[in-house]
């Protein structure tokens, strides 16, 4: 096609890459400043028991404002910075960010930050944890640092040392979107992941894919064999729900039980429980 369409075909496509280089540069070149302006903030979204009562955890999710360009998705900007090294900055301000907001919680709800492979492989790592949790006063074994599955195989060695490093802090590592690569199920042995989180496109399959019930099935049992808790993400209907308590997974998280929501939106929904009954904290996030 690319042949006969001729100049009509390039046509069509040049300026589609175009735009998107464009705005890629632009974005990279704003993002700096927009760091130090302020226009980065977090959201959370709650995890979950089984019973979907009480909040075990809340995953800091980042977002962008920009006073230039509106709100631009991680889905967008992460790719960015990854590419022109502001994610190791930004991903720095994450982690501080996340404590210091989380240290006003109930003491028993962790917090779960996601980790870029670059900044899961940077050396200073361990330094920006340490401060993160010194200057807000959060404890070690209350932050959870996930990372995508995807990522580990690209250099095994270097990531089991920055996991260990990390696990050595007393810090909870996470094995995100679980699924989604190309790692094997042997690979769980090796890498220490205290939890593992089930990426969402099984979950969404869950009630028309006999196979996929199958599939969370198995890696919810081998996980515990393991010693290994599981997190199901993307939850959107009752059935999964229901589905996820026969199978038995350790929590959830998803738009049916939450959508992420500012920091002040969660201490009130702690304050709220801590009003009501005194046996944890039972709430239910709405949007
Ligand atoms: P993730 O870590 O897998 O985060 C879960 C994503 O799924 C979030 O999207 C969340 O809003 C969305 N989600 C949660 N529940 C549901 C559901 O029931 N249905 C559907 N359809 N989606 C659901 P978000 O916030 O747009 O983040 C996208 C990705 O961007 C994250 O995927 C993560 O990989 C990355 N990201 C977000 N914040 C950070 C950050 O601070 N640092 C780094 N390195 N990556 C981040
Ligand atoms: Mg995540
Ligand atoms: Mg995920
Ligand atoms: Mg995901």
């Amino acid at each position: 096609r690319a042949k006969d369409g001729g100049r009509g075909q390039m046509c069509l496509y040049e300026p589609l890459m175009d735009e998107k280089i464009e705005r890629s540069r632009t974005l990279a070149a704003e993002m700096q400043d927009a760091l130090e302006r302020g226009e980065f903030h977090l959201v959370f979204q709650p995890i979950y028991d089984l019973s979907g009562q009480r909040i075990l955890s809340c995953e800091a999710l980042l977002r962008w404002t920009s006073r230039n360009y509106g709100p631009i998705s991680p889905a967008e900007f992460i790719p960015i910075a990854e590419d022109n090294g502001l994610i190791v900055a930004i991903g720095s301000w994450v982690i501080r960010e996340a404590c210091r907001l989380a240290s006003r919680w109930p003491a028993e709800v962790k917090i779960a930050v996601n980790l870029s492979p670059i900044q899961l492989r940077a050396h200073n790592l361990p330094s920006v944890i340490v401060g993160a949790l010194a200057a807000s006063g959060f404890a070690a074994d209350r932050l959870e640092l996930e990372v995508t599955e995807s990522v580990l195989l690209e250099d095994v060695e270097a990531s089991l040392a920055a996991l260990d490093a990390i696990n050595r802090l007393h810090v909870r590592t996470t094995l995100d979107d679980f699924g989604t690569g190309y790692s094997s199920l042997s690979y769980l042995t090796r890498f220490p992941f205290q939890t593992l989180k089930i990426d969402r496109s099984f979950i969404a399959d869950l009630e028309q894919n006999p196979a996929s019930v199958a599939i969370v099935q198995t890696v919810i049992d081998l996980a515990a064999k393991l010693g290994m808790r599981t997190v199901a993400e993307g939850v959107e209907t009752q059935a999964q729900l229901d589905q996820l308590r026969r199978t038995r997974c350790d929590a959830v998280q998803g738009f049916l039980l939450a959508r992420p929501i500012p920091a002040e939106q969660v201490t009130a929904l702690f304050a709220e429980a801590a009003g009501g009954r005194d046996e944890g904290v039972r709430a239910q996030a709405r949007p």
